[in-house]
């Protein structure tokens, strides 16, 4: 598919008319478009599920767009809690982790308004049947304690607006993001279907390991507290692992089906190792739970030590991830702005023939 950030119409309706384009040229033309809550710091359950296939992917030449869903944040619990302080640690940890800045596109949902308008049509061709069985929001409505709210029933479809409004055809997400980039999918279908083709349908893009676990045994969630932040100390990291759940038995054996706890261990083990999950249990051997926590401590710190030296390096300069975030959504609005442009037309609401063409200059507020 082409490329919009790069196009030269793109220039014409951009209403930030000094963005420079970044460098799109693409491995098959992919656009890679994912993004995670400002809910917490990151855990090695997004590094393992998306972030490391983020990084792969742009080494391969494919542009990545990382959106921070900061209103998403407030779909389960009420009030942003400290978002600016968790936006800049975000931002740090993608840069830490190998997001790099002049080839990618990081920006705040809120800073990019036109997304929220296309959201409007899209809300029109989901039926709420359709978004009360999404398999994840239910999980999250009953994990929150409280009804469902209206935006926690519809976020999924903020996020293809997110996903759709930058024209992603690859997104890189844990197994708990598969019902929303299947109605991602779907709300592009029916748009193209009811006013003709404007989306590409995007794909999901799994790891190896798309359901990281917790140490209590639950999916590894910032909101459960049951994490191993990127961010941990190494006495921090060793603590957390003595205190995951495990079992007693004293041979160490790989069987996701009846010990769960210890495949999980095993399998985070193996993805940063590159080892096959059985071979690890093989070297902890008769050494049990605590032999195979203690390599888990080893092969975690060992794996993020330097990522952890450039995030507490990255946090010391907000000013340059705050720069970071100005220049990604800048770039994304142009981009945004340009898709509403041919949803617009495609709707036939292009009333003044020509994007910008009125005196009123129609794309001004999304500055
Ligand atoms: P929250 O509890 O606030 O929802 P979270 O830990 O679930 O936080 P998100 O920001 O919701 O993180 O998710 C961001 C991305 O990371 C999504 O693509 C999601 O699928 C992926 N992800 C999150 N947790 C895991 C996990 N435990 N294993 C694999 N992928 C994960
Ligand atoms: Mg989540």
């Amino acid at each position: 598919m082409t490329i919009t950030i790069n196009d030269p119409a793109v220039a014409a309706t951009n209403s930030i008319p000094d963005v420079p384009p970044i460098p799109v040229e693409t491995a098959g033309g992919r656009r890679i478009v994912t993004g995670d809550r400002p809910t917490g710091p990151l855990h090695i359950g997004h590094y393992l599920g998306t972030l490391s296939n983020r990084v792969q992917l742009l080494e391969d030449g494919c542009p990545v767009t990382v959106v921070i869903a900061d209103y998403q944040v407030i779909t389960d619990r009420d009030g942003t809690g400290p978002l600016r302080d968790r936006v800049r640690t975000l931002i740090a940890e993608y840069l830490a982790a190998g997001i790099d800045p002049d080839r990618s596109v990081i920006f705040a949902h809120s800073l990019v308004p036109a997304l929220n308008q296309l959201l409007l049509p899209f809300l029109s061709l989901v039926s709420d049947a359709e978004l009360n069985r999404n398999p994840t929001v239910k999980a999250e409505a009953l994990a929150s304690r409280r009804s469902m709210s209206a935006l926690l029933l519809t976020y999924p479809v903020h996020q293809a607006a997110d996903i759709l409004g930058q024209h992603g055809t690859l997104v890189p997400v844990g197994k708990d993001q598969l019902p929303h980039v299947e109605l991602t999918r779907l709300i592009a279908r029916r748009f193209n279907d009811r006013y003709g083709t404007v989306f590409a349908e995007p794909e999901a893009l799994l790891s190896t390991t798309p359901a990281v676990q917790g140490i209590d045994g639950a999916k590894m969630s910032k909101t459960r507290g049951n994490t191993i932040p990127l961010g941990a100390t190494e006495d921090e990291t060793a603590a957390i692992l003595r205190s995951a759940r495990s079992d007693g038995l004293r041979r160490i054996t790989f069987d996701p089906v009846a010990r769960p706890q210890v495949a999980n261990l095993l399998t985070i083990v193996a993805a940063l190792t590159g080892d096959d999950p059985r071979q690890v249990a093989d070297q902890v051997g008769d050494g049990g739970a605590a032999a195979l926590k203690a390599l888990a401590t080893d092969v975690i710190n060992e794996s993020l030590r330097e990522l952890r030296r450039r995030r507490a390096e990255l946090l010391t300069d907000v000013g340059y991830l705050d720069g970071v975030l100005l220049d990604g959504s800048a770039r994304a609005t142009a981009t945004a702005v340009r898709t509403l442009d041919q949803v617009r037309r495609a709707m036939g609401m292009n009333y003044f023939g020509r994007a910008g063409a009125s005196p009123a200059g129609p794309f001004r507020q999304y500055r």
